[in-house]
């Protein structure tokens, strides 16, 4: 059954939905479709090579459209869902977040409807196995106090309309389970770093403006604490939860290490300046300048992987300053792909920190 196995995943053409496709291609010898509608935010070129597999498919569709869901559905009977499909951005989701609440909520109710509707129709074998799998993030717990961690237990507590929508959406995911059966399993996890992540998240903007000499905003005094996870990790963890994890439960993921933003700066300066070094000499960390904060900024965010660790067996392999090293690398090395970005719908002001007010 294993190596029959057919996923469903949507918003494949992401930052993680395409590193999750990678390995899935790479490391089993499962099929995968990937529903993706190609938003500013999808990169094509992360999940092009895996056309030569002969084992992925790619379906330009809106998860919002019921149709186009429920059609995928029956012509390709997967046996997992594995849903990555959102906006993402919390700074577009303030200055316009209906976008949000369509995608993230109204999508994910469309997928859950269509996946339900195919579940309670599949055969028993596809039903034994089937999974659907919501990608969640540990900011739908709101702000922490220091000392404390988010897990399992932890109450969904929302402050931006990004996160708003994506707690939405796993009370969907809950009710789903509860009401129609559907054996969904939902992870939590940390802001993840690493290849192909859209040049408007923290880590990639800050390299490419450090790397053109160029001022980097941070955002009030730069305090907030986040945990960090390379998305391989992730990706990881992802696809161990799909094997050993437990209908109906929720796991958190995360990198086990805090750091607030100015400090993850400042080290992104340091690598780059080892890395390619400024042309004039000039220290990059001068180049950073605080902006007014973001409105309903999170302090501090921390996930605990207690249950993940002891139920599935995963933790985290990479750690912060290495993970970082090979992503700052693999700027350098892939310019063509974050220029073509910058040069298109995305222009070079738009990666300043919005100032809003
Ligand atoms: P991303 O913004 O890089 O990619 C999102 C993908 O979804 C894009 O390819 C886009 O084209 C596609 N998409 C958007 N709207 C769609 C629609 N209506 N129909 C079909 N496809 C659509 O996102 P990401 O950073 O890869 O995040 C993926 C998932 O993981 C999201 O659900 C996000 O909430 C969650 N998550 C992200 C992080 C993080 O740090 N990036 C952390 C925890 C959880």
């Amino acid at each position: 059954a294993m190596n029959t196995r057919t996923l469903l995943v949507t918003g494949g053409a992401g930052f993680i939905g395409s590193a999750y496709l990678r390995k899935v291609i790479a490391e089993t010898s499962w099929r995968a479709v990937n529903l993706d509608k190609l938003t500013y935010a999808a990169s094509p070129d992360a999940v092009s090579e895996l056309q030569l597999s002969g084992r992925y498919r790619f379906v330009q569709g809106d998860i919002c459209d019921s149709r186009t869901v429920a059609a995928l559905l029956t012509a390709e009977k997967p046996d997992a869902i594995v849903h990555f499909a959102a906006e993402t951005h919390v700074d577009r989701s303030i200055d316009g977040p209906s976008k949000f609440i369509e995608t993230n909520i109204v999508g994910t109710f469309t997928v859950l409807e269509a996946a339900a509707r195919y579940y309670a129709a599949a055969p028993a074998e596809t039903r034994e196995r089937f999974r659907f799998h919501h990608i969640s993030t540990d900011e739908v717990f709101g702000s922490l106090d220091e000392g404390k961690t988010f897990d399992e237990a932890s109450p969904h507590n929302p402050n931006s309309p990004y996160s708003a929508s994506k707690a939405a959406s796993d009370h969907l995911v809950r009710a789903w389970h509860r009401t129609y059966g559907l054996p969904i399993m939902v992870t939590h996890c940390s802001n993840n770093y690493g290849p192909y992540q859209f040049p408007e998240k923290l880590i990639p903007l800050m390299t490419i403006r450090a790397l053109s000499g160029r001022s980097l905003p941070v955002y009030g005094d730069g305090r907030n604490v986040r945990d960090w996870l390379y998305v391989d990790d992730h990706v990881d963890a992802l696809l161990a939860v799909l094997e050993r994890g437990r209908v109906g439960e929720s796991y958190g993921i995360g990198g086990g290490v805090q750091i607030d933003n100015l400090e993850l700066v400042r080290t992104i300066c340091t690598i780059l300046d080892r890395l390619s070094p400024a042309a004039d000499r000039k220290a990059r960390q001068d180049l950073i300048t605080h902006v007014p904060d973001r409105p309903g900024h999170d302090r501090r965010y921390a996930t605990n992987i207690e249950k993940i660790a002891r139920e599935v067996g995963w933790q985290p392999k990479v750690t912060l300053p290495s993970g970082l090293q090979e992503t700052i690398e693999w700027y350098l090395a892939n310019r063509a792909w974050w220029e073509k970005i910058l040069a298109g719908c995305y222009t070079t002001e738009r990666l300043g920190v919005v100032t809003r007010r």
